[in-house]
């Protein structure tokens, strides 16, 4: 019998890894903003039109790539943000599967333009499923802007599973404010069918909530702080009255990347024992520092899950420390506004 067994083509691999990475177009929103805070952008804007189905362009004024990186950056497996496996102990970035950037290239239509401070002309590229089409020079400011349409082209069976663009724009929206409300030193926009949704400058921690949340967020936030050896613990609750029928904003962040966890959001509503009126669900923006080693980020694609080594110790800090808060702040008794 002959050997049958072959390597597939880059193209076949490229579609079958973003079939992980690219589950729909807030996905791909997630990955090119995510690696615009990584390129240490300042400003950084998100165009769509209907909810990045057609189009998702994402500009920003980061450090921009060479010509030759800037081709690299679409091969699988190409990242400059680890070199070693040790390095995934010490993350200081977003990114660090290389994975991202092939998987779109080989479902969508992209364009790339991107320039960095020492280089005179930028370099424009096109790729469409994996197969370049062109790269030349050009002239571009400092930084990237990438343009992915047609998000699956290639794959009718996933195009066709597409939700409303209501629904696939919501998902756009909650990857949008995962990003926005931990880097609030960033300004971002976001521009859909061209209307304005989002203009969000450089600022601090609440004011970046109000902005996103609206101003009567303000009134209902209950800072919160805690450091120990383990854990650092800051960020905002909000105030048990506002506590909302429906499962509102719950942010969980963990070293600045949004992570979801049942186990420490039990935590949180422990804290608020007592003082919630039933069937109502606390508003919290919560952020933990633990040390990078300390964390493994590397479970799912997504990077949404994450372990830690001593889960037990950050479920009583978090929840002590809430406590603290919510009784410092002179929070009353359910009885007492149950007017
Ligand atoms: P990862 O983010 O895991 O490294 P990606 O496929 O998302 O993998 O990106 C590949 C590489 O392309 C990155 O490591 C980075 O060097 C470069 N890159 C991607 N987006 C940008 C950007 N907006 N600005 C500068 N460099 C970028
Ligand atoms: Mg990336």
């Amino acid at each position: 019998m002959s050997d049958i067994i072959r390597l597939l083509p880059d193209h076949v691999a490229n579609q079958i890894a973003a079939g992980e990475v690219v589950q729909r177009p807030a996905s791909v929103v997630k990955e090119l903003v995510e690696n615009s805070v990584d390129a240490g952008a300042t400003e950084i804007k998100l165009v769509l039109k209907e909810a990045g189905k057609t189009l998702i362009q994402v500009i920003d004024n980061g450090k921009g790539m060479t010509d030759t990186d800037a081709r690299m950056a679409f091969e699988r497996h190409a990242t400059s943000k680890i070199t070693s496996a040790e390095d995934l102990f010490a993350l200081q970035t977003k990114g660090f599967r290389g994975e991202a950037l092939a998987s779109i290239a080989a479902i969508a239509h992209v364009e790339l333009k991107t320039r960095t401070e020492a280089a005179e002309f930028g370099t424009h590229i096109v790729i469409e499923g994996t197969k370049l089409i062109s790269q030349e020079m050009t002239v571009v400011p400092i930084g990237t802007s990438f343009s992915v349409k047609n998000l699956f082209f290639n794959i009718p069976a996933r195009r066709n599973f597409l939700k409303s663009t209501n629904v696939e724009f919501r998902n756009i929206v909650d990857e949008f404010e995962r990003i926005a409300l931990v880097h609030c030193n960033i300004h971002f926009i976001m521009i859909h069918n061209g209307n304005e949704v989002y203009n969000l400058p450089s600022t601090n921690l609440r004011q970046r909530i109000v902005n996103v949340f609206g101003s009567r967020t303000n009134e209902k936030l209950v800072p919160i702080k805690e450091s120990t050896e383990i854990v650092e613990v800051s960020g905002f609750v909000g105030k048990p009255e506002f506590a909302k029928k429906s499962r509102g904003e719950q942010f969980f962040f963990v070293n600045d990347r949004f992570v979801k966890s049942g186990y420490l959001h039990h935590a949180v509503i422990a804290a608020f024992e007592g003082l919630l009126k039933e069937s109502t669900h606390p508003t919290y923006f919560i952020y933990l520092k633990v040390p990078t080693n300390s964390i493994d980020i590397n479970i799912h694609p997504t990077k949404t899950e994450v372990k830690f080594d001593d889960e037990q110790a950050l479920y009583s800090i978090l929840r002590s420390t809430i406590k603290h808060s919510l009784g410092q702040f002179n929070v009353a008794p359910v009885l007492d506004f149950q007017r």
